[in-house]
């Protein structure tokens, strides 16, 4: 081997170790890139964060709309002022929320699903400032778009909102699939435009009607109180009677609310007695009914006031509550001592006020108690979650 040759083998030999040292630089580059990029996170960010953490979004929102006015627009930036935006229509400055999104829809840059999620974002910015048209009108455009389903939802919303419930019920309908049946909800749309026919005096509407809820969930127990009613306002008591029984297949807890319309239709068809007798029969079977004060008033009219007294004592000594109670109190206020009469009016007047504060209907799903029962529930927009009985809190 000649020298120039050996040179050609030793020199790439002789340079290793600086082809080593160039590597490692090169890769302490990237790392301090990295490092400097992630420092280039501006202070205000974890300012705000932190802020939110602590609960004051008044303060976060500010911090964020600082970081965002120093950021060059970028889709980095647009998606920290789409967050910017829910911050404010949570803290219910809707006219800032409404700016932003629309400055943000304003950029040439804001296209495809960003452009559907911030039109999404201003139609409930619309929505939560009562601007309902103008929200409608963004999620009817978004129903095709990545958004559609979000969107769907939100109009589902908006109809129930305005009582819309034609409207309701037909993109319900187009929104099941799969385990999502709406089931519940299209019997209950079905059920309020059955209500509004029976205020209206239009009973065979009605009853179309809620045979129409019926089909979609047969377990719909409102739907049978309201055959019930229609029937009788047509004077087809049996009708009205078995659509009551009706109820006791469906769910029992329910019997409570057709019980006056049930007594009712017997006594039309000159059976109290007998409506009475399904009453008591239904309170021993079903204890936690709210029936003692319909029981009592019947059975005042047919027996008059010592035998109802005997059948409502007897009630509630097989389950005692603070109904039950003051129920009783009530009951047995007339064959008292008149010396312990001012007495007896007084221990009745605690418990009922203990009664209003205790005792009611309440939401199952958002715990909202109420004295009123609703089929609605107002607090969390659900249907038939309020226990059908007012219970004890
Ligand atoms: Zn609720």
């Amino acid at each position: 081997m000649e020298a120039n040759e050996l040179w050609l083998w030793l020199v790439p030999v002789a340079l290793l170790p600086v082809f080593f040292a160039m590597g490692w630089f090169a890769a302490r580059v990237d790392m301090k890139a990295v490092l400097k990029q992630a420092k280039s996170i501006p202070g205000g960010f974890y300012t705000a964060l932190d802020a939110l953490v602590d609960k004051h979004s008044g303060r976060a929102a500010d911090n964020l709309a600082e970081v965002i006015a120093a950021r060059a627009d970028d889709a980095e930036t647009r998606r920290l002022s789409l967050t910017l935006g829910k911050l404010y229509r949570q803290r219910g400055q809707n006219d800032k929320a409404i700016v932003l999104h629309q400055k943000l829809l304003s950029s040439p840059d804001t296209v495809g699903l960003e452009q559907a999620q911030t039109r999404f974002e201003l139609g409930q910015d619309y929505q939560a400032a009562g601007l309902v048209d103008r929200a409608e009108q963004i999620f009817l455009e978004l129903q095709h778009s990545e958004m559609a389903s979000a969107a769907q939802q939100m109009l589902l919303n908006i109809y129930q909102q305005d009582r819309d419930w034609e409207k309701a019920i037909e993109l319900a309908q187009a929104l099941r699939h799969g385990d999502q049946s709406y089931q519940f909800e299209i019997a209950q749309f079905y059920c309020e435009r059955a209500q509004t026919a029976l205020f209206q005096s239009r009973p065979e509407e009605a009853e179309a009607l809620a045979r129409e809820a019926l089909a979609v969930n047969r377990k719909c127990t409102r739907a049978n109180l309201i055959l019930a009613d229609a029937a009788y306002k047509q004077g087809r008591y049996q009708d009205a009677i078995d659509a009551c029984h009706a109820i006791e297949k469906q769910n029992h807890e329910y019997l409570g609310m057709a019980a006056e319309r049930l007594y009712d239709a017997y006594d039309a068809l000159g059976r109290a007695e007998a409506g009475l007798a399904v009453l008591v029969g239904y309170a021993k079977t079903f204890p936690d009914l709210d029936l003692h004060n319909v029981i009592y008033e019947k059975s005042l009219l047919i027996n008059g006031e010592a035998q109802a007294a005997q059948t409502v004592t007897e009630l509630v000594r097989q389950k005692p509550d603070l109904a039950g109670v003051y129920r009783l109190l009530g009951v047995h206020i007339g064959d008292t001592d008149p010396a312990r009469r001012a007495d007896m009016d007084m221990m009745r007047a605690v418990v009922g006020r203990q009664m209003q504060k205790a005792v009611m209907y309440r939401c199952r799903h958002c715990h909202f108690k109420s004295q009123a029962y609703f089929w609605h529930c107002p607090a969390c927009n659900k249907w038939e979650t309020f226990t059908p009985n007012r219970i004890e809190i």
